[in-house]
């Protein structure tokens, strides 16, 4: 045998399975047919909080005098010096991945795998060349691409997906963002920062559906504040591209609209990347486009896993990665934690931003559970009001029998770095009392989820409890 593991894909799935089956003595080797790191470090986490950071950078230069602070002169964004950074931010996150490839003795093999027969991976690099690795396991972690729907024919120029999104040469006067979802969420309000006229259409009653009704309808106030247009319960039903302009059909419950604009970015989902595997060959079973697998990431072909995007779950970085550890600790015969896919943190990188894990209000209520909701508005927040933007809240969803946290939503600066608190507490079982107790520091924005647990008792001091 060549190698004890090969991974085919090198995103945060393949790459994390890869540097933790080194650090296990497995010998083990990534195939990667694009850039090491996939689409999280070149074409999805890290270049878009690249730009969303200009964004911020520009909307702050923009309201310095607020802050006291006077910029003189012309304050305008520079898209094409944005994309020139977000890509060496990319490419620097990409180059660190190799860096640790090669101190823990994980190595690359450059091309296009597949797997040939049970044990056997062929790689077929850039030039046409093919050549066979032997390996016990294999682990596919081959990620997915940009959803293309018939009535949305992404052209790359016009109708662009999520690269073309980040890699814009200039700027547009005018854009419709179809899909409201984390990505689409963060492109619209990119593109709205910077001064581009943007329409964000959903089909769903609210935008980044997924979410809390609350936080949805708090995030969709503040696009309206920057005064992007957001059309939600509406669906695009075609795009003439033949004009200079695009003029876009939308099915609203008023009857149909027509938006025009120079740029339409479909951000309705992702599709597997699972051709040419060699899949069907070996006979590996799918779930609904899917690839079935169990909870350490076995197929039902022995020897051979699949993790990230790939397998049932959410398409996130951070479960991609999970998956990978759980999946060759498992291989290497410990006896690794098994992912609670009830604990999953999501997040948008908007302004204000979103973060939420566990079950939405909503679906608490569904499910039945007797509820009791602690709430703080940022607006009673010393820090946020020393930052100067003190929209949003933290919602604790508690179990009111239990006093067990079913789930948080939160809105405002720096959530999604506060979500952590809440997995941690839920995944230990502590019961939202006990956080009224936890010492937060001052001033934080943290403090808004000691004081959203009190809130549930009417303890909270920075607000009138009702
Ligand atoms: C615009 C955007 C923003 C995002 N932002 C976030 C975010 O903020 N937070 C978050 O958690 N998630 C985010 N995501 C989702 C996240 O990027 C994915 O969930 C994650 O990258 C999935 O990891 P993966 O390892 O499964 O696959 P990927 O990262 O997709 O990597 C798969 C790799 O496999 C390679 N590959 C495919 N087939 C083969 C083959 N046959 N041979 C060799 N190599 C192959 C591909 O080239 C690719 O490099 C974002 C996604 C996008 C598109």
């Amino acid at each position: 045998m060549d190698y004890d593991i090969i991974i085919i894909g090198s995103g945060p799935g393949g790459y994390v399975a890869g540097i933790r089956a080194a650090q296990l003595g497995l010998k083990t080797a990534v195939v990667e047919r694009a850039e090491i790191g996939g689409i999280c470090l070149n074409w999805g986490c890290i270049p878009t909080k690249a730009l969303l950071k200009s964004a911020q950078v520009f909307n702050y230069a923009s309201h310095s005098a607020a802050y006291g602070v006077n910029i003189s002169g012309n304050i305008s964004p520079d898209l094409p010096a944005m994309v020139t950074r977000s890509r060496a931010v990319a490419s620097q996150m990409s180059k660190g991945v190799d860096f640790l490839f090669k101190k823990n003795g994980v190595e690359t093999i450059a091309g296009s795998g597949k797997i040939a027969s049970a044990g056997r991976v062929e790689v077929t690099d850039s030039e046409g060349n093919k050549k066979e690795y032997t390996a016990k396991h294999i682990i596919l972690a081959t990620g997915a691409h940009s959803k293309q729907l018939p009535n949305l024919p992404q052209d790359g120029k016009k109708i662009i997906g999520y690269r073309e999104a980040m890699t814009l040469s200039e700027m547009p006067d005018s854009m419709v963002v179809v899909g409201s979802g984390a990505i689409g969420s963060e492109f619209a309000f990119f593109y709205k920062s910077i001064g581009v006229d943007v329409t964000l259409v959903e089909y769903m009653p609210n935008i980044i559906p997924l979410e809390d009704e609350e936080a949805s309808k708090n995030l969709a106030r503040a696009f309206k504040k920057m005064k992007m247009k957001v059309m939600t319960s509406s669906s695009v039903e075609s795009v003439d591209t033949t004009g200079e302009k695009c003029l876009v059909n939308i099915s609203t419950k008023r009857g149909p609209v027509q938006v025009e604009a120079d740029i339409v970015l479909s951000a309705v989902g992702i599709e597997t990347n699972l051709e040419g595997l060699g899949l069907e060959e070996i006979g590996i079973k799918y779930e609904k486009g899917k690839i079935a697998v169990d909870e350490y990431y076995r197929t039902n072909v022995e020897g051979v896993y699949a993790i990230g995007d790939i397998v049932h779950g959410p398409a996130l970085a951070h479960v991609a990665s999970r998956e990978g550890i759980v999946c060759v600790e498992n291989i290497a015969g410990h006896k690794p934690q098994t992912i609670d896919y009830e604990n999953i943190p999501a997040c948008t990188y908007t302004t204000p931003e979103v973060a939420s894990v566990g079950l939405t209000q909503q679906q608490a209520e569904e499910q039945g559970y007797k509820l009791r909701i602690g709430k703080f508005p940022f607006k009673a927040s010393g820090k946020a009001a020393a930052g100067g933007n003190n929209d949003g809240f933290v919602k604790l969803i508690i179990d009111a029998d239990s006093d067990l946290i079913l789930g948080c939503s939160m809105v405002g600066d720096n959530v999604t770095e506060m979500i952590s608190e809440i997995v941690a507490l839920r995944k230990e079982g502590v019961k939202a009392k006990e956080l009224i107790s936890t010492v937060h520091p001052h001033p934080t924005m943290s403090e808004a989820v000691m004081e959203a647990a009190a809130a549930a008792y009417g303890e909270a001091i920075h607000i009138i409890n009702l």
